[in-house]
C-alpha cells in the first residue's frame, strides 16, 4: 500500500446543507480533503464555507445540474476522486394516492442524479486510477415499509447501481459502496416526527419509540456523525479491497 487513510482528495458530496450530507463534508475537511458540496438550498453555502468546503448550488433532479456539479469541481480542483450520493427527500403516501409528481421527483433525484453523477465523475476517477464512490441508501434498501413506495424503490435500486459500478470498476481503482442506515437524527427525520405524530395521534416521543425504533435491538436514534465515519472508512486508500457492498448501520433492524 502507497498511501495512508488521510491521504489528501478531491470529493464531492451531494445534500449537504443539513444532516448526514452536512457531517460528511465536516469529516472530509477535517481529514484535509478539497471538498465540493452541492446543494439546492442557497443556505448551504454558509454551511459549507463554515466547514472549509466549496459550495455548488444545483438543483439535483435536473441532468444538466448533476453534470454542471461535477464539472464544477474538476475546474476547481482538477479531478473527482471521491463521490458521495446523499441528497434525498421522503414523502409518504399510500400507493393508491401516490402523486405522480412526487413519484418522478424522487427517483430522479435519488437514482437517476446518482446514476448521472457517478457517469460524469468516472472518466476522471479511471484515469487517475482512483476512486470512491460512496451512496448513502437506507435500511429501506434491504425492506420496505408501507407508505414510502417512491423512496423504498429509489433506495432498492442505489443498491444495484452500485453493484454494476462495484464490478465496472474493480479494473480501474473504483469501488463503490452503499451505506444503509435506519433512523438518523436529522431534519428528513424531524419532519417524519412531526407528520407521524399528527397522523397517529401521539406524541414526538411514542413516535420515536413505537414506530421509529419498533425494530430496532439499540434503542435510539443514530447520530450524522456515525455515518459520516464510515463513509469516511469507504472513501479511504485503506478500503480498496471493499466494494460492491451495503453497509448496515441500522441498529439491528435487518437482523431479524
Ligand atoms: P436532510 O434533509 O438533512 O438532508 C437532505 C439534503 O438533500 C438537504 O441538504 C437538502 O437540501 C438536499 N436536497 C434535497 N433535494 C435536493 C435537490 N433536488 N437537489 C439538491 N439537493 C437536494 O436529510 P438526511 O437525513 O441527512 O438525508 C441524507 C440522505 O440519507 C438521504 O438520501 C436519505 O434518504 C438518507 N437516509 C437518511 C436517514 C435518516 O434517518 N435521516 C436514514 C437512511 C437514509
Amino acid at each position: 500500500m502507497t498511501a495512508n487513510a488521510s491521504t489528501p482528495r478531491v470529493a464531492l458530496v451531494t445534500g449537504t446543507s443539513s444532516g448526514i450530507g452536512e457531517a460528511v463534508v465536516r469529516h472530509f475537511c477535517e481529514q484535509g480533503h478539497q471538498v465540493l458540496a452541492v446543494d439546492f438550498n442557497p443556505a448551504g453555502k454558509e454551511v459549507a464555507e463554515r466547514a472549509g468546503a466549496a459550495f455548488f448550488q444545483a438543483d439535483l433532479t435536473d441532468g444538466e445540474a448533476c453534470k454542471a456539479a461535477v464539472a464544477d469541481a474538476v475546474k476547481r480542483f482538477g479531478r473527482v476522486d471521491i463521490l458521495v450520493n446523499n441528497a434525498g427527500v421522503q414523502h409518504v403516501s399510500p400507493i393508491e394516492e401516490f402523486p405522480e409528481t412526487k413519484w418522478r421527483q424522487i427517483i430522479d433525484l435519488m437514482l437517476t442524479a446518482p446514476f448521472l453523477l457517478t457517469q460524469a465523475a468516472w472518466p476522471s476517477m479511471r484515469e487517475n486510477g482512483w476512486g470512491r464512490i460512496v451512496n448513502i441508501a437506507s435500511v429501506h434498501a434491504q425492506v420496505a415499509s408501507p407508505g414510502k413506495s417512491a423512496y423504498i424503490s429509489a433506495k432498492h435500486g442505489m443498491i444495484g447501481l452500485t453493484k454494476t459500478a462495484a464490478l465496472e470498476g474493480g479494473s480501474q481503482g473504483i469501488t463503490a459502496n452503499a451505506i444503509c442506515p435506519a433512523y438518523v437524527k436529522t431534519p428528513l427525520v424531524d419532519n417524519q416526527i412531526a407528520d407521524q405524530a399528527k397522523m397517529h395521534g401521539m406524541q414526538e416521543q411514542e413516535v420515536i419509540e413505537q414506530i421509529m425504533l419498533k425494530n430496532a435491538a439499540v434503542k435510539r436514534l443514530i447520530e450524522p456523525a456515525e455515518v459520516a465515519e464510515l463513509v469516511g472508512y469507504l472513501a479511504s486508500d485503506l478500503a480498496g479491497a471493499v466494494t460492491g457492498a451495503s453497509w448496515n448501520i441500522d441498529l439491528g433492524w435487518t437482523a431479524q
